[in-house]
This record gives C-alpha cells, sequence and structure tokens, in this order.
C-alpha cells in the first residue's frame, strides 16, 4: 500500500516523489518502464568515460529563481553558456540568426546596411520571430526575412517535423527567433549551467535511497496496476495512452541518436553544430563543450528525426498545431473528470513542448495545489 503511485521517473515523477516524501512524509512507488531513472535527460558514461545524455544534449537554462533554488539542493552547477552555429552554404554562422551572422554571410557593405535597417526598425537586443519579420511590408527587410527563412528555418523544420514552419504553432520557430544583437548566445535567460556531476547524479540525490520512495524499473505500470494498492495515481506518461487512445492517437515525433567517439581532443568550434539544409540529421552536438569534461577523446550525438510508431520508438515531442492541441483537449477534459484520483503532469502528459526547467515549475505548481493541500 502506498499513498501515490506515480507513473514516469522523469523530471515530473522524481520532482514529485521527492516533495511528497520530504514535505508530507508519504510514501511513493514509481514506475518507470525503461531501466533507469531520469526520463529523457538521464546521462551516463560511456566506455571511454565520457558523459552522454542517452535521450539527446540537454542545457539547463531558465529564468525562474525558484526553480534553481530547487534543483540546487541536489546538485552544484557548472557555468555553461550555450552556443550554436548553423552550417548554410559551407559557412558557421551563430544562431539564432544575429547581426555577426549577417556580417558573415552578406559583403561588408550589404551587411552594414542590412544592420541599420533592422536596428531602425526593431532596435538593439530585440527577438523577431521569422514568421513575424517575413511579414515585413518593407522590401528590403521582407528579402532578408525570405534569405533567413529559407537558409535556416525550412530545410530545418521539415526535416525536424516533417512539416513546414507556419503548419506548426508560432511559437515552435519562434523559440528560435531573429536576435538583433551580437549576442551569440542561444539562450538568454538569467541561469544557465549543467549540473556539476550529471543529471544521472542529480536525479539520484533526490530520489534515490530515501525510505519512502520505491522504484520499480523495467516495469510498465499497465503490467502491475491491478497489484497495487495506492490512494492517489500520479501519470506522466502519454495522456493518450492512459485513456486508451479513445479520441485517437496524439501525434507525436520521434528521433534516432548516434552517439559517435572520435580519437581526437575536440571534434567542433562549438557545442552544436546545426544543419539546416544538408544531411539527414538536424545537429551534433559535442557533449564535452557542454559538460566541461576533460578527456583525450570526444562523443558528439547527432540528432535524427523520425517518425514516431506506437511502441517501436519514443514519443520525444508533441506536435503543437492547432488540430492536435484539440485532440488534446479532448483528453484533458477526461482528465478533469477524474482528477481527484489521478493527476496528470509533464512533456507528455500535458502534452506540451516544455523545458526541463517548465517541467519543474509545472511539478512545483501541481505540488502547492492539488497535492500539499
Ligand atoms: P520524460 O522525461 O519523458 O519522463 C517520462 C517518463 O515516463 C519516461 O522515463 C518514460 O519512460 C516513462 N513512462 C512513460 N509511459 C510509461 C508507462 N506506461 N509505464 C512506465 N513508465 C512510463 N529541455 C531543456 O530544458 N533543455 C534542453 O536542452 C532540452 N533538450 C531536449 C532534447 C531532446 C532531444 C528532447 C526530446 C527533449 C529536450 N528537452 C530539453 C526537454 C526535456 O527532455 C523535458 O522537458 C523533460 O525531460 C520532461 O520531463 P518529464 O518528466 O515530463 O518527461
Ligand atoms: N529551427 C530551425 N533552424 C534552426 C534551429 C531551429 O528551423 O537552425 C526551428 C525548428 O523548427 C526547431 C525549432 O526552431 O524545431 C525549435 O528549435 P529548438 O532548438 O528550440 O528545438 P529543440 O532543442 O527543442 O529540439
Amino acid at each position: 500500500m502506498v499513498d501515490y503511485l506515480i507513473v514516469g521517473a522523469g523530471f515530473s515523477g522524481c520532482v514529485l516523489a521527492e516533495r511528497i516524501a520530504t514535505v508530507l512524509g508519504k510514501k511513493s512507488l514509481i514506475v518507470e518502464k525503461r531501466s533507469h531513472i531520469g526520463g529523457n535527460a538521464y546521462d551516463y558514461y560511456n566506455e571511454y568515460g565520457i558523459l552522454v545524455h542517452k535521450y539527446g544534449p540537454h542545457i539547463f537554462h531558465t529564468n525562474s529563481q525558484k526553480v534553481v533554488d530547487h534543483l540546487s539542493q541536489f546538485t552544484n552547477w557548472n557555468a555553461y553558456q550555450h552556443k550554436v552555429l548553423a552550417n548554410v552554404d559551407g559557412i558557421n554562422i551563430p544562431v539564432p540568426f544575429n547581426l555577426n551572422s549577417l556580417s558573415l554571410i552578406f559583403p561588408h557593405e550589404k551587411a552594414q546596411h542590412l544592420e541599420k535597417l533592422l536596428l531602425d526598425n526593431f532596435g538593439y537586443g530585440t527577438k523577431i520571430p521569422i514568421l513575424q519579420l517575413r511579414q515585413s511590408t518593407d522590401g528590403e527587410l521582407a528579402e532578408l526575412a525570405e534569405f533567413i527563412y529559407q537558409k535556416v528555418f525550412l530545410n530545418y523544420t521539415k526535416k525536424q517535423w516533417n512539416l513546414e514552419p507556419d503548419e506548426l504553432d508560432a511559437a515552435v520557430t519562434a523559440r528560435v527567433p531573429v536576435f538583433i544583437s551580437h549576442d551569440n548566445r542561444y539562450f538568454q535567460d538569467d541561469f544557465q549551467g549543467m549540473p556539476m556531476e550529471g543529471y544521472s547524479a542529480m536525479f539520484e540525490r533526490m530520489i534515490g535511497n530515501n525510505p519512502l520512495i520505491d522504484i520499480a524499473l523495467n516495469t510498465d505500470y499497465a503490467d502491475i496496476l491491478s497489484s497495487i494498492q495506492f490512494n492517489k495515481l500520479i501519470f506522466t506518461g502519454p495522456i493518450d495512452e492512459y485513456f486508451n487512445y479513445q479520441f485517437g492517437a496524439l501525434p507525436y515525433r520521434s528521433l534516432r541518436f548516434e552517439h559517435e567517439t572520435y580519437n581526437v581532443e575536440f571534434y567542433q568550434e562549438t557545442g552544436t553544430i546545426n544543419y539546416p539544409n544538408t544531411f539527414d540529421y538536424t545537429r551534433r552536438t559535442e557533449l564535452k563543450h557542454l559538460t566541461s569534461q576533460k578527456n583525450e577523446r570526444t562523443t558528439c550525438t547527432i540528432e535524427f528525426p523520425q517518425p514516431f510508431i506506437i511502441g517501436e520508438n519514443e514519443p520525444y515531442y508533441p506536435i503543437p498545431q492547432t488540430y492536435n492541441n484539440d485532440l488534446y483537449n479532448q483528453y484533458a477534459r477526461e482528465a478533469e473528470k477524474i482528477e481527484d484520483s489521478v493527476i496528470f503532469c509533464g512533456r507528455l502528459a500535458d502534452y506540451k513542448y516544455y523545458n526541463m526547467d517548465q517541467v519543474v515549475a509545472r511539478a512545483l505548481h501541481i505540488f502547492e495545489k492539488r497535492i500539499n493541500i
């Protein structure tokens, strides 16, 4: 008999289990179908001793001091400012596309002219989503927008989502806006960093060795549901799966990762290089740039977008589109009907394109408003 049965040992499940144990002194059983805790943020040391993010590179960034304070109970941080280059016509330019990208792409005079135009129209430090810049009525701005759209966004988005940018919610491409600045960082959040000993070590400190938290790995919750007694269920898996796909399956996008190790100290000049227009992968990330690890070899992770097929691969990305959001809302209404006994929480359960900090903030909010009452 446990107070809470928690499905999924990612950020959502672990943050909630820890709060329930520490603040309420209540017992949880976390059921996780994978062989480890940490969800998609799980990392491990490969055969060369290099820390690898199994499910793709994870960079922590947030404007929420509350989230930083919460996680800092379980980890120290390495300062890290993520930088990304996009390979466009054979040249590596900063993304988000900024004033430095402009100078690398265009001849000096043209770049200066376009810089002045951007500064006059928007002002230094402004971020403009590409779909908004494309609406410019000024001919030169419209031409520049079209260039950036074609060279940086269109083919990357087709590869990543199998959709064009305007077929997705505008918020998707707005994550990487055109930035009227010389700041080459990918994120401008107040806090950015990497857990000093990695994500898995952080999760271990959060929920490992806690007598009030039991963890059943390699276990699908559906297989044990009838044999466990619990007061409340917290579900952090896909919400459509919970409801047996009764309104139809929610679409997700999947990825295949290749982790390659090279016999050189560093392979590329920065953390991530995007390949919008070449290859069938979107980006290559060199982990040692992120983790500050020292090693004579280096490991890169390459991301190959894939269609999601239930039972065959993982639902990494909800696909933010009106039709899918409406379908999700049908499930959310079912969830409301059982809210006294089941809590849905997380990127898959809320069908939202959350970053890690948003997932932590959401779990803390749910704890305060629905559990610690
Ligand atoms: P998850 O981590 O998905 O955890 C859910 C868990 O539930 C999984 O472990 C799953 O195995 C388990 N589960 C599901 N169904 C069942 C079942 N039936 N029975 C038992 N267990 C089940 N965020 C950032 O802030 N920065 C980044 O740089 C970043 N990079 C990312 C890169 C990629 C490629 C991806 C896919 C995501 C990235 N994210 C990033 C987002 C981040 O991974 C998520 O916000 C976060 O991990 C979500 O946590 P969660 O607990 O909600 O879900
Ligand atoms: N994007 C793009 N070109 C780039 C970088 C991003 O077209 O060089 C678009 C693409 O649609 C991508 C979205 O912006 O899916 C969000 O990018 P982000 O890097 O935030 O995606 P994530 O890290 O979540 O995969």
